[in-house]
């Protein structure tokens, strides 16, 4: 049991608040939190009542109806002696009326806060626009825009690391910024699935009121990661409810997903068929350009010093993956840091890369992307490279030629000697695949799960 007491046996109130402060956050939004929570004070101890203060009447206001019970029970379990919350207002003058918050009662405070549950670097300034992403983040441009009225839902989606949770945060910064009257709300669906098991076991009578508002009373809803809802009864019954509120009133909601709503097959029928009733946005895998603007944008936010060639090189060697790539910047930068240079040299990054890029480089090759692409299609290796022109091998053979050219930086005349042809069908090839994967989400998947299993997920 925690010591609470200093001195004369006199409590220390700072260090109970503290500990019901982590207890608080746990069963309110973390909009709430930040806006009304937080900023308490802790200002005396009157005999079982602990007393709080707010800065404005209005805020005094919401807290006692909307968060009194909460703080109170939390309090309550983090020191048994306390039974009671009072909150009173402190330093600030009292405001004439004590209804509805406007904006004119609002202070800035409250609001900078607000606008702090996205992270502040994640903006659509920092977003490296290429073709692989265009489409999505015009989207999401338009949807931040005009919230409500364009792109219901937006739905996103994209493998692991490309920049999905980032473009919905620039959303929620976007809009927090230009409207800031709106109330966003954002959470990743473990997020949602904790609060809401939190919030049945809590609950008296299985009514979760505090739960429902914070979501149903969104005037924008982000959802990040709604692959987890697979397997997941309650969550999908609660998202189902808040997403028909919502909609039908005309509310913003945005989703990422790392699948595509096709794959999402074991969700409920009732919920993937919403999902596909606004726009589907995918992000793909960057190109090397495109990499290359990435780590360069990076590099120069952070203000590290690295040569065009180390650049290049990471940009190569990681492709399919932007977090990995960050990854390895910050790993060279690091490692010049211990070297005492102040500029990340070839050398450098040799040396900080060594298992990693040693690793990619064996463990991709021409070879490996042929049996893969034969495993996938159950076809043999000397069809794939023999002759035949059947509608499955030409494909599985151009779907191959495609992942080379992709995957590794090998010029395009020894991709063609692969398979006794010359570079114009490999061109061919890349520009069939690629636009195909435009059209054929089916397909698209399945390159998409071909890179991963080359790259070892
Ligand atoms: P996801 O949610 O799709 O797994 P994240 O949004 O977390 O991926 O992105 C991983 C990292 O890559 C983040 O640091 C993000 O800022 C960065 N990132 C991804 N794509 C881009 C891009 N086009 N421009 C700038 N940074 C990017
Ligand atoms: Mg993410």
């Amino acid at each position: 049991m925690a010591n609470y007491y200093e001195g004369d046996n006199q409590l220390n109130l700072n260090k109970i608040w503290q500990e019901a402060l982590e207890e608080i956050a746990k069963n309110v939004s973390i909009i709430s939190f930040d806006v009304w929570i937080k900023s308490l004070e802790v200002v005396d101890l009157k005999g079982n009542t602990l007393v709080l203060s707010t800065t404005s009447n209005s805020g005094k206001q919401t807290i006692i109806k909307n968060y009194k019970d909460i703080i109170t029970s939390s309090v309550n379990k983090v020191h048994r002696a306390i039974g009671d919350v009072e909150i009173i207002v402190q330093s600030e003058p009292e405001e004439v009326e004590a209804e509805e918050p406007t904006s004119k009662t609002i202070k800035p405070a409250p609001q900078s806060a607000l606008s702090s549950s996205f992270n502040p670097k994640y903006t659509f300034d920092t977003f490296v626009v290429g073709p692989s992403n265009q489409f999505v983040v015009a989207a999401a441009k338009s949807v931040a825009e005009n919230p409500g009225a364009s792109f219901n839902p937006l739905f996103i989606y994209g493998g692991v690391g490309l920049g999905k949770t980032h473009l919905l945060h620039a959303i929620g910064n976007y809009i927090t910024e230009t409207k800031p009257k709106l109330k966003v709300v954002y959470a990743p669906i473990d997020k949602f699935t904790g609060e809401l098991t939190e919030a049945l076991r809590t609950s008296k009578n299985g009514i979760i009121s505090e739960f429902k508002n914070k979501y149903s009373k969104a005037d924008v809803l982000i959802m990040d990661d709604i692959q987890s809802m697979i397997g997941r009864e309650a969550t999908q019954n609660e998202f189902f409810n808040i997403f028909n509120e919502l909609h039908e009133h005309g509310k913003q909601i945005v989703v990422a997903s790392d699948r595509p709503v096709s794959e999402l097959k074991q969700l409920a029928e009732r919920i993937t068929s919403r999902l596909a009733w606004g726009i589907l946005a995918d992000i793909g895998y960057p190109e090397l350009e495109t990499r290359i603007a990435i780590l360069n944008k990076k590099a120069y936010l952070e203000r590290y010093n690295v040569s065009h060639e180390v650049i290049n090189y990471i940009a190569e060697s990681v492709t399919t993956n932007v977090r990995e790539m960050e990854g390895m910047l910050t790993r060279v930068v690091f490692y010049a840091k211990m070297m005492n240079k102040n500029i990340v040299t070839m050398d450098v990054a040799r040396e900080a890369l060594k298992d990693i890029a040693v690793q990619s480089a064996e463990t991709i090759d021409a070879g490996r992307i042929i049996d893969c692409v034969c495993k996938f299609y159950s076809i043999k290796k000397d069809e794939l490279l023999g002759r035949k022109r059947t509608k499955d091998i030409a494909l599985a053979r151009q779907i191959t030629m495609y992942l080379i050219t992709e995957l590794l930086s090998i010029p395009l005349e020894a991709v063609g000697r692969i398979f006794n042809k010359d570079h114009s069908t490999v061109i061919y090839a890349k520009r069939q695949i690629s636009e195909e994967c435009k059209k054929n989400r089916k397909l698209a998947v399945e390159i998409n799960d071909m890179k991963q299993m080359l790259n070892g997920k």
